[in-house]
């Protein structure tokens, strides 16, 4: 079996505590490799190798290009082993291959793009309101960012937090999830080919109390990027909030994905099957309540059934799955007591409803492909997220209906329109309340475009110029060009 270590000051390094645990391959149930069981001495460790890197030595003696270099090489070395980086998402977290191999070759463009603003962060010479001061503004890094992922999308998530926060010049210390460490543990492989300092990037594995827990409270650590769920981010705001750490938080969602009776239909049936039963619906984006037009519900489910119905179920890592395992054996469970409460709910079971015994899905941790019809939107199944391939479909009237029931939510993150009118499309996107708004599309991400939520769905935004004032702090400088120092106990 793999063993993998924890990378702090540029080394590979046995856990303090002496001990390990197993990482599982989803679709066999058996463990694959052995992670470093980190604790809050190795918190301690890389935490220090990360302020020191940022304080002293050669990082912070860089200008603004070198660094954006540095980050452009390391999108090149993350192109030439996207597929071997893949391979091991595949085996950790049970994602389909052509899903983890796109979102690996898509990688290198962040730090291509972030790589390419490292040198276009600048302040502002502000034309004051007073005579005799010359003032600007001076944008500067924050120091050591805790980098904390989940399982579902790890090496994208992270790099999501790692390209920003290394363009802006802070270190970093990444904390992946429990489920999912060995991808991490071999990108990191890369920062000393493409030429890093040491310490600049350090990984501590392990599980959330004994890791994310000290590293959230170190008082050396200036800011926390998150992605995972609100029960975590609540927990992480909170502790934070002592020692008055910068937070971003990207959380779940419940999104609504809104198909109007003008829509083109079997377009939306596509986008329908993409948002729920894609990554098997393990994705913070899922479109999870399905809402339908009344004129269009029964026709619409016909067609989705029929679609959905056809999925093909089995291992992950060949390229003709469609619907791949749940990750962990927790989750596998937490999404059948979901079924189990829909049904109880009185929600109308179409499809699925159980653990998947196909022989394709041998003894892995698989979920037929759920569609629940009759859903009203306060049921558990519409407020909650299930995080698997379970659907709600939700009927609606009109288009205030459908407002109504799409915000009637506490999460905000993603959110689908399906209409042929461009007036109600633009009416939607401005009164619906979530961070992103699809229009006859779904599940779309770019580098370019910010990211993130409204509500319970987080704060901050990833991707796009605005993700990097996450990472940087603002210094105003004045300088007296001339003015009387005048009377000393009146502000000036
Ligand atoms: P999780 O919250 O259980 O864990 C996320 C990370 O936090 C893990 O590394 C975990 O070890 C760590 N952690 C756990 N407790 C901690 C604590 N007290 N302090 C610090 N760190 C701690 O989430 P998960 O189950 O790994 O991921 C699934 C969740 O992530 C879903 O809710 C999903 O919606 C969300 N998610 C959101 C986005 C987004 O961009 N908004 C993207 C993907 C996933």
């Amino acid at each position: 079996m793999q063993k993998y270590e924890m990378y702090i000051d540029g080394k590979f390094v046995a856990p303090a505590s002496g001990r390990w645990f197993d990482s599982f391959n989803p679709y066999t149930g058996d463990p694959w490799a052995q992670i470093a069981q980190g604790n809050a001495d190795d918190v301690d460790r890389a935490v220090r190798a990360a302020h020191k890197a940022f304080t002293e030595g050669p990082w912070p003696q860089l200008n603004a290009s070198q660094r954006g270099l540095l980050l452009h090489k390391l999108g090149e070395l993350v192109a030439r082993d996207a597929k071997k980086l893949a391979e091991i998402e595949v085996r950790d977290n049970g994602k389909l291959i052509a899903e983890m191999q796109g979102q690996l070759n898509y990688v290198p463009q962040w730090y291509y793009y972030f790589g390419g603003l490292a040198d276009k962060i600048h302040g502002a010479v502000i034309p004051l309101d007073k005579k005799g001061f010359f003032n600007f503004t001076r944008h500067e890094s924050l120091g050591v960012v805790a980098a904390i992922s989940p399982w579902n999308s790890p090496l994208l998530l992270t790099t999501w937090k790692l390209a920003p926060a290394l363009a802006a010049g802070n270190t970093v210390v990444i904390k992946p999830s429990e489920f999912t460490s060995a991808s991490t543990l071999e990108f990191v492989k890369l920062f000393e080919e493409a030429g890093f300092p040491p310490g600049v990037v350090n990984v501590v594995t392990g599980f959330g109390k004994d890791v994310g827990t000290p590293l959230v409270a170190h008082p050396l650590v200036k800011k926390i990027a998150f992605t995972g769920s609100d029960a975590t981010g609540r927990a992480i705001n909170e502790l934070a909030a002592k020692t008055f750490k910068r937070v971003s938080l990207e959380l779940g969602g419940k999104s609504p994905n809104i198909v109007f009776a003008d829509a083109n239909l079997d377009d939306a049936v596509n986008g329908a099957v993409s948002g729920i039963f894609a990554a098997t619906g393990q994705t913070c984006i899922a479109g999870s309540r399905l809402l339908l037009q009344e004129s269009i519900h029964d026709a619409f489910i016909d067609k989705l059934l029929a679609l959905a119905k056809t999925a093909r179920m089995g291992d992950p890592m060949s390229p003709d799955t469609q619907v791949g395992p749940v990750t962990t054996r927790p989750q596998y469970e937490k999404v059948l007591g979901y079924i189990d409460i829909a049904k109880q709910e009185g929600a109308k079971l179409l499809l699925g409803g159980g653990p998947a015994t196909r022989p394709e899905c041998g003894k892995g941790w698989f979920v037929e492909p759920t569609v629940f019809a009759g859903v009203s939107n306060s049921m558990r199944i519409a407020q909650e997220e299930v995080f698997g391939p379970v659907l709600s479909v939700i009927k609606f009237k009109d288009e205030e209906d459908a407002l109504a029931i799409a915000n009637d939510v506490r999460f905000g993150l993603g959110s689908g329109v399906w209409t042929s009118d461009i007036g109600r499309a633009i009416r939607m996107s401005e009164r619906i309340q979530a961070g992103t708004v699809w229009i006859n599309t779904y599940r779309a991400v770019s580098y370019l475009s910010p990211f993130g939520g409204y509500k319970d769905s987080g704060l901050g935004r990833e991707n796009g110029i605005d993700a990097i004032r996450e990472y940087l702090q603002v210094k105003s400088v004045w300088i007296n060009t001339g003015a009387a120092t005048g009377n000393p106990f009146v502000l000036r």
